[in-house]
């Protein structure tokens, strides 16, 4: 987990990891993403930014990243954004960012200045460039990676995160971007909220009774408006049913379900009807989001 998440969740902790010795010394570095990081930063902005019309709150998104609140060096920039276009790249130092100088201030927090205003960012950099570019709008989540084992995910209702094994187990862009989805909508779909409001019991004990089915409810919902938020950002949604036959096979769930999570047979099935579901609505021109999803 996240030890301090800022409002769009950067890399706090795996900065940490990157970056083993003292302040001074970190500054020298080189740094450079985790493995699969790129990818699913850039998935996951292009799900957001293509589905604003679903959020309920739509915020400026920001389109590169910092390792650290502390660090003025560019961590990453999102291959379709605005601030690559505009030339900011992996290890640019930023000196001004909108009129305020950045050494010894809270980066983090002058980008979400600058971004509650109107979206407009002006970078100065080091080496004396000027910057200025245009933020678009999404959801303001962030759906970052980890380093673990484990073929994991989650969400919190404003940010998440797979693990680089989770990442390195898919084969194409649009697993991945299912991944990234499905944790999206489970924040699309305040399910953090709902779960909380009816005191669901997390661990060894949500494997029984309410809780369960419960959590196995915010499970398919998940599953269903993952697959729009894909269709919506344009991935091949086609690719999700032997995606589940593949997951399934690897980690076992039906033998070990414990009744919070779909089996495979049945996560296969409700993919193969939601794709379905979505072919005829894009036929007829109808909303493009679950039926069970609020007008917004
Ligand atoms: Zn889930």
């Amino acid at each position: 987990m996240f030890n301090v998440m800022h409002k769009y969740g950067f890399f706090v902790v795996l900065a940490c990891l990157l970056v083993s010795s003292g302040r001074g010394a970190e500054r020298q570095l080189p740094i450079a993403p985790l493995a699969g990081q790129q990818r699913v930063a850039d998935i996951d902005y292009r799900l957001q930014t293509q589905n604003t019309a679903l959020c309920a709150e739509p915020a400026f998104m920001p389109s590169f990243q910092i390792a650290d609140e502390r660090d003025t060096r560019v961590f990453l920039t999102l291959t379709d954004g605005p601030a690559a276009a505009a030339g900011l790249r992996t290890g640019d130092v930023l000196t001004r960012i909108n009129d305020h100088v950045a050494a010894g201030q809270n980066i983090s927090d002058l980008i979400d200045a600058a971004l509650d205003k109107s979206g407009d960012v002006a970078l100065t950099l080091a080496d004396g460039r000027a910057l200025h570019f245009t933020e678009r709008q999404g959801c303001g989540f962030h759906i970052g990676v980890e380093p673990g084992q484990s073929l994991n995910s989650y969400a919190d209702g404003e940010n998440g995160n797979l693990t680089t094994a989770l990442v390195k187990f898919t084969i194409n862009d649009d697993e991945l971007a299912f991944i990234v989805a499905h944790e999206l909508a489970h924040n699309y779909l305040r399910h953090k909220e709902r779960l909380d409001k009816s005191h669901v019991t997390h661990g060894l004990l949500a494997m029984f009774g309410k809780s369960a089915g419960l959590i196995k409810q915010t499970e398919e919902e998940a599953d269903v408006m993952g697959l729009y938020l894909m269709a919506r950002a344009g991935y091949d949604i086609t690719k999700i049913p032997s995606f589940w036959a593949r997951f399934g096979a690897r980690t076992g769930t039906d033998i070990l379900s414990d009744g919070t999570h779909p089996r495979t047979k049945a996560r296969i099935a409700l993919a193969e009807a939601t794709i379905a579901e979505i072919n005829t609505k894009r036929g007829t021109g109808a909303r493009l989001a679950p039926n069970f999803y609020p007008q917004r």
